[in-house]
Order: structure tokens, then C-alpha cells, then sequence
């Protein structure tokens, strides 16, 4: 039985981080670049998602057919990275669906014969702000690493904001 696997484009990782679901996250170096620039959680990102890089061969591959499609030009080296990263867990036997909303990302993967699937998929993506705060005083902290209330010296936790 082949595992079920997602991989992860930065537009999967705006939309909101993947937390509920079962099976393997992956995404590339490039994505994380990408989606580290706008300041969204890295630990919860590493808790949950497998962080690769592609083969040559693969990202071959995809170089070439986005130059027959006519998106090599609209590929960034994320987008790139991507589509390679699923033609490797493929062809290692994985159950993969690439997520992405990028047409020329999707274009190209549905030549090269990868899943796809949507980012805006309800119930299973959801926007995550995390918001340390105190239970005793109730007191909210912006610096995360906080991990001691100092005003009544309880132990801070961490809960979803609510938007
Ligand atoms: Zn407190």
C-alpha cells in the first residue's frame, strides 16, 4: 500500500499550513525561502512537513517540458523544485498530489503525469495565527519564545487566534 503524500507550494503555504489530515508533507529549500519571507511559523512548519531537495534528473525533466508547454518562462526555481520533488516520491512509489493554485506549476505537473489538488480545499486547510498567552492572568505575549508568564509566573500557552 503506497503512502499518501502532499507536496507543498508556497501557494499551499499562504492559504494556511496544513495541520489536519493524515499522511506526509513535503516541500523544497526553494518554497521555504519563498514562504519564510513572510514571516510564517517555521517550527510549526518543521513539526509537520518534510523539508528536500530535488534530483537532477527530475528537475531535468521538469526544465525541459515546461520548455515545450511554454512555461519555462513563469517557473520560478520553487516552482521548479516542486514539480521534482513529486516526480522523486513517485517514482519511489508514493501516493503524491502536489498542492498548488500556480497555473503554469499545475500545467506542467499534469504533463508529467503528478496529482494535483487545490489549496482552497475546506476542512482540510486552515489559517493558523498562534498567540502566546498566560491562563492564569490572561495576558498575551508577541514574542513567542516567552515561555514563563512574567507577571504571575504561570506557564504560557499557545491557542489558534481567532479571526
Ligand atoms: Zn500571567
Amino acid at each position: 500500500m503506497s503512502e499518501k503524500i502532499h507536496v507543498l507550494d508556497s501557494t499551499a503555504f499562504f492559504r494556511g499550513i496544513p495541520f489536519q489530515g493524515t499522511g506526509r508533507y513535503y516541500t523544497t529549500y526553494h518554497v521555504m525561502d519563498e514562504v519564510g519571507s513572510r514571516g510564517i511559523g517555521a517550527q510549526l512548519i518543521h513539526s509537520r512537513v518534510q523539508v528536500t531537495e530535488p534530483s537532477k534528473e527530475s528537475l531535468q525533466k521538469v526544465k525541459q517540458v515546461s520548455a515545450k508547454t511554454g512555461d519555462l518562462k513563469s517557473l520560478s526555481e520553487a516552482d521548479a523544485s516542486i514539480i521534482a520533488v513529486s516526480l522523486d516520491l513517485a517514482s519511489a512509489g508514493g501516493d503524491v498530489t502536489l498542492v498548488t493554485d500556480d497555473f503554469a506549476v499545475r500545467n506542467v505537473a499534469e504533463v508529467l503525469g503528478v496529482g494535483l489538488s487545490e489549496t482552497n480545499v475546506r476542512g482540510e486547510w486552515k489559517q493558523i495565527t498562534w498567540i502566546t498567552y498566560c491562563k492564569g492572568c490572561r495576558k498575551e505575549y508577541s514574542d513567542s519564545k516567552a515561555t514563563i508568564c512574567d507577571v504571575c509566573g504561570t506557564k504560557l500557552s499557545r491557542k489558534p487566534k481567532s479571526s
